[in-house]
């Protein structure tokens, strides 16, 4: 309960990077009274949990760099150390000219650091083009924005892109590589087009040394048992024990500031308005909410936001009898556009998490095992496909996998189709500069903070990075203006 006096710190959103400021909220002021909004009936946001066959797994985000500390080290802090898995070491390929190659070892997301782990994949003379980069380092010294798709065409060709690049990024951003910023998705080549560095070297030096060593290469990515998505589930347990309110099915419509620097938020139904009174915001929705929150507390924050575009996706979760997928030594394979599938990237769930082959033992009608897997479709600007029905996208999706894998699936078990309606923020040539206006706006109002998948970068522990900043950002104590 609230008292006049204490700070009331309101977090609209409670996706992974809304629930992460609220948790470090509470440890910077464990006397304050933080509420956190949610529209929706769960919390989490795109780390959702769901059933398939009976079995509980991930239906949007599923994995997480474990090369960042912040994820990771979170999962601790909630108690959830015991549950980190890593990914069965079982490889990954690429779709490509109707033939399935390995995915060449050793890239940044798709950038090469050795032409040679290419062969196959790219045909001689597109070999030979990358081997040439030395012949094409031009520079911009004046540092201007570039896209991937257009610098890496330029110094390697454009098969490096349309093989290698475009598929990497759909499966980050959803994303196409011809308009995602150098600068704010791979930092380090910006650098190289700046300098006339070679990617090449570039890609090699971002690596982790293949010198050999006693100590194992730690792994790339991590998971949790039961799902990515119980970490939301365990932040929410943990912020109610510790008396922060989380309120469901409330969606914040509007925000204003009082004359005394207090913020208003107004939630409910038009007809039926409550209001909120807060010293301190932290935004924590997707671009287009957040434009419309901040449209008259900071304008042109709330202009900016409203001009990154989202691209719209969808999951396709299929499970079938274990024989079905026992065959396939891979954890997936990712599908460039150039092939002209919708499907753009396939996770044989069950061969790369062995939680999931576990939770489906036993789970089949006859107490036979399940398999599942789990399908992607949906590009930034390509939205066709995901106006079907759920029948016809499932339908979609087992055609293209008949395709690429060369033989007929059996008639799945269960599916669930998972529509992710703008669930990606585009970083678009440019995203850097407009994320220093967004932040610049928003410490003009002083209690006003954001985070998000749109400030720092779209993966979970970019996301707990912003959080853990905005929550920085606020001041030590609430700013109160003289009506
Ligand atoms: C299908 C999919 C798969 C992905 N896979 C991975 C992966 O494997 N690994 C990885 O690192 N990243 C992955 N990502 C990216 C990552 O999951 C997201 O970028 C991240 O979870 C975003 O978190 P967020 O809290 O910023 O936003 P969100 O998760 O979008 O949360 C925002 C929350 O705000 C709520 N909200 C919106 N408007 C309002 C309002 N007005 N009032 C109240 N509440 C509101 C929403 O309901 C939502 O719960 C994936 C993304 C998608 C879409």
């Amino acid at each position: 309960m609230s008292n006049a006096d204490q700070r009331h710190i309101v977090v609209i959103g409670a996706g992974i990077s809304g629930l992460a400021a609220a948790w470090r909220l509470h440890d910077r002021w464990p006397d304050a009274a933080i509420t956190v909004l949610e529209g929706q009936p769960e919390v989490g946001g795109k780390l959702r949990g769901g059933q398939i066959a009976g079995v509980q797994v991930d239906l949007g985000a599923e994995s997480l760099l474990a090369r960042r500390p912040e994820a990771l080290a979170l999962i601790r802090e909630v108690g959830l150390a015991e549950h980190i898995v890593h990914p069965n070491k079982v490889s990954a390929s690429i779709y490509s000219r109707g033939e399935m190659h390995q995915l060449p070892p050793r890239t940044l997301m798709g950038v090469p650091s050795d032409p040679a782990t290419l062969k196959g994949l790219l045909n001689d003379s597109e070999l030979q083009r990358v081997e040439q980069e030395a012949e094409h380092l031009q520079t911009d010294p004046r540092g201007d924005d570039i896209s991937i798709g257009d610098f890496v065409s330029q110094r390697l060709g454009r098969a490096v892109v349309d093989r290698l690049i475009e598929p990497l990024l759909g499966g980050v951003y959803a994303g196409h590589a011809d308009n995602i910023s150098t600068s704010a998705a791979l930092p380090p080549l910006a650098v190289a087009y700046r300098d006339g560095e070679s990617v090449l070297a570039v890609a090699a030096r971002a690596m982790p040394s293949l010198q050999a060593t006693d100590q194992p290469v730690p792994p790339v990515f991590a998971g949790l048992t039961g799902g990515i998505n119980t970490l939301a589930l365990r932040l929410t347990e943990k912020l109610t024990e510790a008396g922060v309110e989380v309120q469901r099915n409330v969606t914040a419509r509007e925000m204003s500031q009082r004359a005394d620097g207090r913020f208003e938020i107004t939630t409910g139904p038009v007809p039926d308005p409550s209001t909120l009174i807060a010293d301190d915001v932290v935004v924590a929705v997707p671009p287009p909410a957040a434009a419309r929150l901040l449209g008259r507390v900071a304008p042109e924050a709330a202009f900016h936001l409203g001009a990154i575009e989202m691209a719209s996706m969808a999951i396709v979760t299929l499970a079938f009898p274990a024989e079905a997928l026992a065959g396939v030594p891979s954890s997936g394979f990712l599908v460039p556009p150039a092939e002209g599938l919708r499907i753009k990237a396939a996770t044989y769930s069950v061969h790369k998490w062995e939680w999931v082959a576990a939770a489906g033992h036993g789970r089949g009608d006859d107490g036979s095992d399940v398999a599942i897997m789990r399908v992607s479709l949906g590009r930034h600007r390509e939205v066709g496909a995901l106006q079907r029905s759920d029948a016809e996208i499932v339908e979609m999706a087992l055609i293209d996998l008949q395709r690429v894998r060369g033989e007929a699936l059996p008639e799945p078990i269960d599916a669930v189709v998972t529509r992710w309606g703008g669930g990606l923020p585009q970083y678009a040539v440019g995203h850097l500069e407009r994320i220093k206006t967004v932040r610049a706006s928003i410490a003009l109002v002083p209690g006003l903070a954001i985070c998000g998948a749109v400030m720092e970068g779209v993966g979970i522990p970019a996301c707990i990075a912003s959080a853990t900043r905005a929550v920085s950002e606020l001041p030590a104590s609430p700013v109160r203006m003289e009506p």
